[in-house]
C-alpha cells in the first residue's frame, strides 16, 4: 500500500473547455436575437465531415437564439455535373457563359441536390430546416447581369453577354423572416427570378450579400477554401475597409473568385451589415472560433473600425 493521496484536482483540459464557454458569454449576450448569413460552399463543400462540422455549428447558432441564414455555391458542384451529361461549356474572359440548358443543370444540382443535402445534414445535426430558391415566392426578383470588359488593344469598353446570369436588385425579406420566426433555418440556393420570368443563376457571395442587407444581418461570413485574403506575398490580411479593397482590387492582389467576394463584403457593410467575413470552410468550427473567441479567424471587413462591437 502507497500512502499517496487520490488526485481530486481538476483536469486541466475539463478547466479549458469550462473557460471556453465563459469566454462566449459576452458574444452571446451580445448576438441573441441577431440575424448571421452564412455563405457556404462551392469549394469549402468538399469533404462530408467539414460539413457536418458546419452543420453543427449552424444548429448551435440557432440553440443559443442567434438566426443563421445559409446561402450555398455550388460552382464545383455544376462543373462536374455538366462534365457528365457531356455539355460543353463556352467561358468569355474566363467566365462561364450559362446557356438555358447549363441553367437548367445549374438549377438541378443547386435546388435539387445541394440544397436538399445541406438541409438534411442540418436535421441530422438535431436542428430545422428548410431549403428554397430566390424563386420560392419569388422572393429574389433578378436581372440579367450586365458585365462590361475593355478591349486592352483598342481601349473600348464591350459588352460580354453570360447568358442567364442575373443580380438580385429586389429581395422580399418576408419569407425569410417567417421561417426563422419558426425555429426553422433558412438554406437558400443561389437563383432568382427575372420579371420575364427567367431563371437566373446568381454568384452565391453575391446572392448571400443580397439576402444580409435585405435581412439587416448583423454579420455576414463567407466560407471559402483559403485562410482569407491573402496579399501579394501570401500573407493572411486580417483586417480591411472599404478604400484597402480597391486599391488591393487595383494593383491586382485579388483575383478570380476572391473579386465577388470581397465587393460582396463592401456592399454589405454600406448597405448597414456590422462586419462581414472572409472565413476558411476547410477548418473545422472556424465559425464557432471567430463567433465566439477573441481569437478573430480570416479577414474581417467593417466600414468603420471604431463602430463595430
Ligand atoms: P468559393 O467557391 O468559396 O466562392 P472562389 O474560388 O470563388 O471560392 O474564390 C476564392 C478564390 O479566390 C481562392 O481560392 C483564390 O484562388 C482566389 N483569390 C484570388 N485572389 C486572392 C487573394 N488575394 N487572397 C485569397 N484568395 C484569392
Ligand atoms: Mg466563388
Amino acid at each position: 500500500m502507497t500512502d499517496e493521496k487520490p488526485d481530486h484536482s481538476p483536469d486541466p483540459a475539463m478547466l479549458a473547455k469550462a473557460e471556453t464557454l465563459t469566454e462566449a458569454l459576452p458574444y452571446l449576450q451580445r448576438y441573441a436575437g441577431k440575424s448571421f448569413v452564412i455563405k457556404y460552399g462551392g469549394h469549402a463543400m468538399g469533404s462530408p465531415s467539414l460539413a457536418r462540422n458546419f452543420a453543427e455549428d449552424i444548429v448551435l447558432l440557432k440553440q443559443v437564439g442567434i438566426n443563421p441564414v445559409v446561402v450555398h455555391g455550388g460552382g464545383p458542384q455544376i462543373g462536374a455535373m455538366l462534365e457528365r451529361l457531356g455539355v460543353e461549356s463556352k467561358f468569355v474572359d474566363g467566365l462561364r457563359v450559362t446557356t438555358k440548358e447549363t441553367a437548367e443543370i445549374a438549377e438541378m444540382v443547386l435546388s435539387g441536390a445541394i440544397n436538399k443535402q445541406l438541409v438534411s445534414w442540418i436535421e441530422q445535426a438535431g436542428g430545422s430546416a428548410i431549403g428554397i430558391s430566390g424563386k420560392d415566392g419569388s422572393f429574389v426578383k433578378a436581372v440579367k447581369l450586365r458585365r462590361t470588359a475593355r478591349d486592352p488593344g483598342s481601349n473600348i469598353e464591350r459588352i460580354i453577354d453570360l447568358g442567364f446570369v442575373g443580380e438580385p436588385n429586389k429581395v422580399d425579406r418576408s419569407l425569410v423572416d417567417t421561417i426563422s420566426s419558426s425555429g426553422t433555418i433558412p438554406v437558400i440556393a443561389p437563383i432568382g427570378v427575372g420579371e420575364d420570368g427567367h431563371t437566373y443563376n446568381i454568384n452565391a457571395d453575391t446572392m448571400a450579400g443580397a439576402v444580409a442587407s435585405a435581412i439587416g444581418a448583423a454579420r455576414l461570413f463567407l466560407l471559402t477554401d483559403v485562410a482569407g485574403v491573402l496579399d501579394k506575398k501570401g500573407d493572411l490580411l486580417t483586417d480591411l475597409d472599404p478604400s484597402m479593397i480597391r486599391t488591393l482590387s487595383e494593383d491586382g492582389t485579388i483575383a478570380g473568385g476572391m473579386i465577388p467576394k470581397l465587393e460582396t463584403c463592401v456592399k454589405a457593410v454600406e448597405d448597414g451589415v456590422d462586419a462581414a467575413v472572409v472565413l476558411d470552410g476547410r477548418i473545422p468550427h472556424a465559425m464557432l472560433l471567430e463567433i465566439f473567441t477573441s481569437k478573430g479567424a480570416g479577414t474581417l471587413v467593417r466600414d468603420d473600425f471604431e463602430t463595430v462591437e
